[in-house]
């Protein structure tokens, strides 16, 4: 724990006041209810949005009807930025968001714009781009390798760590089986498993507590690897008091991306 769940979006934060200012003016805030789907797969993406707080999973669906979540961002990540990499992109998976927050929202065509006009824009989208890839690698390594009761343990560290340290998640029976991929009847027995072990303390209603100590006994080492590796390729900024970005800091240097982290004064 003690990782602050809202105070802005890393890439947004990252970036040098002049390229943030091409951003600015066509940002708009939204606010990103739980359940709420962000963009659906086969659709042509036409936003970019930044989360400030909250929780968004990828999921990916196949034609029967089952689905896995492929990877889980918030505030470290964006949603729909690979759309930079061709103007009819379409979204390979579905995003819905599983912890409700707020983001800043701009149009592919104007991220687009002042991502071909800026170096450090472009560097953040390379960033978010490796951090995207080294989960969906690590996620589906541990789909294959790990139980489904380490897995669980997992999404629910990924979500717990978008909380504001809330530990009772909002998710139900149905929402765990879309996640993991097994049915809901593996989803009774693996919640079973994780409550003699006391990492669940109770689920029920689409209410589930958690501990947080003991979940991280339960889960992979896939956790630690996944949320190590994110902080190394998008460091945690210096919360700042930039007034409209939710502790953006415009001073600070895009440097960050490059391996030269600035130390809080
Ligand atoms: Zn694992």
């Amino acid at each position: 724990m003690g990782r602050p769940a809202s105070a802005g979006n890393r890439l947004l934060t990252a970036l040098p006041a002049a390229d943030l200012a091409l951003l600015a003016p066509h940002l708009q805030k939204v606010s990103l209810e739980q359940d709420a789907v962000v963009i659906r797969a086969g659709d042509r993406r036409d936003h970019v949005y930044f989360p400030h707080s909250g929780a968004i999973s990828f999921m990916l669906g196949l034609p029967n009807g089952e689905t896995i979540a492929t990877a889980v961002i918030g505030r470290e990540g964006a949603i729909g930025a690979l759309s930079v990499l061709g103007p009819s992109f379409m979204s390979s998976v579905t995003a819905v968001v599983r912890v409700g927050g707020t983001a800043s929202q701009i149009s592919v065509s104007r991220f687009h714009a002042a991502y071909m006009e800026s170096g450090a824009i472009r560097r953040v989208v390379e960033a978010h781009t490796r951090s995207i890839l080294m989960q969906f690698q690590h996620v589906s390594g541990c789909n294959g390798l790990h139980s489904v009761e380490a897995r669980m343990a997992r999404w629910l560290l990924h979500l717990h760590d978008r909380t504001e340290g809330n530990n009772i998640l909002s998710l139900t029976q149905e929402t765990l089986s879309q996640l993991l991929g097994v049915r809901r009847t593996t989803v009774t027995q693996v919640i079973a498993k994780l409550r003699a072990l006391g990492a669940i303390r109770s689920a029920r209603r689409g209410l589930v507590e958690i501990d947080r100590t003991r979940l991280e006994e339960a889960t992979c080492e896939c956790y630690d690897i996944i949320r190590g590796a994110t902080d190394r390729i998008v460091p945690h900024e210096v919360v700042g008091s930039h007034p409209h970005f939710d502790g953006h800091d415009a001073a600070q240097e895009i440097a960050m991306f490059s391996g030269k982290r600035r130390r809080p004064s």
